[in-house]
């Protein structure tokens, strides 16, 4: 089976083409536009069918109403199961109570170690933690959608010293905020070599996630400097990523749990489809995928061939 790397954006979704309130249709993302087969991340995104390469718009509303959030949305994609369904509503951003069994039993980290023929190194967890978010995750008994899956499933949830000898990313791929917010002495990456480093961590493992979710926060904020400065950060990450990584045997998937910056014009999420990429081998296996919920189905399954 190809190593499946996952890269979840919060808060992307594909919106109309209007420079003037959506930054990913005025913005030059070289990398985003190469995951996309060469066309802005917007609606006007004709969908992409290749057995190596796919770019769809996926639903993110689930059949019910109001404004897709992340607890339902995120717990959604990773597990397969219409999470806002079974809390009733949109929830979020951490996990409703009701869907927290689900989350528990069927999560995709879990649904990969309980394969017919398990891999000796299941899946991973990117993302690094400082000590400040185990104090007050403990503390409240709080947790977000991926580190509960993590939690639930036995994966580590990866530290500073994971980040100081170089085997875990951060939530800012640079680090610079462990440095100046956190006052953690932590190397300094560019976003290019953020990315070259989680291509890197995806080839012990059969999955890797990681998680970005400054794009959820610009789309609050509303901010176009903002908006601009996460998504040039992204897209030079891309690149690093896009620039070491085998889609002969590997494959890339990029999708998120709802829209948000792609309308500058609202503070809110929106109910606009959100893109999935899916980039190298097996990519075809998720040409049927046509909401958020049918993500993990689709890589377990393929994860099982
Ligand atoms: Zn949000």
């Amino acid at each position: 089976m190809p190593r499946i790397l996952f890269v979840f954006l919060d808060g992307v979704g594909l919106g109309p083409p209007d420079p003037e309130t959506n930054p990913l249709a005025r913005l030059d993302l070289p990398a985003f536009e190469r995951l996309a087969g060469g066309r802005p991340w917007t609606a006007a995104a004709p969908p992409l069918i290749r057995d190596d390469h796919l770019f769809l718009a996926l639903d993110a509303n689930l059949g019910v109403e109001g404004l897709p959030q992340s607890g339902t949305g995120q717990a959604t994609l990773f597990t397969g199961v219409n999470c806002a369904r079974v809390a009733g509503r949109h929830f979020g951003p951490y996990p409703h109570s009701r869907t927290k069994p689900v989350l528990a039993r069927q999560n995709v980290f879990r649904r990969i170690a309980a394969l017919e023929r398990p891999h000796p190194q299941p899946s991973a967890f990117a993302n690094a933690y400082p000590p400040r978010f185990f104090e007050r995750a403990k503390k409240r008994n709080r947790w977000t959608v991926t580190t509960l899956c993590c939690l639930e499933a036995g994966v580590p949830i990866r530290t500073l010293d994971d980040l100081r000898r170089g085997r875990a990313v951060t939530a800012d791929l640079t680090g610079a905020d462990w440095r100046t917010l956190l006052g953690h002495d932590v190397p300094l990456l560019s976003e290019e070599a953020a990315g070259a480093r989680l291509s890197d961590l995806g080839r012990s493992h059969a999955f890797t996630l990681f998680e970005y979710f400054l794009t959820d926060k610009a789309g609050h904020r509303q901010s176009p400097a903002e908006a601009e400065r996460v998504l040039h950060a992204l897209d030079r990450f891309f690149t690093g990523l896009l620039d070491s990584f085998d889609p002969e045997h590997d494959l890339l998937l990029v999708t998120s749990d709802h829209g948000n910056l792609e309308d500058l014009s609202v503070k809110t999420h929106t109910r606009h489809p959100v893109p999935l990429a899916a980039f190298g081998r097996g990519a075809q296996q998720f040409r049927h995928a046509r909401s958020i919920a049918d993500v993990t189905p689709a890589l377990v399954e393929m994860a099982q061939d």
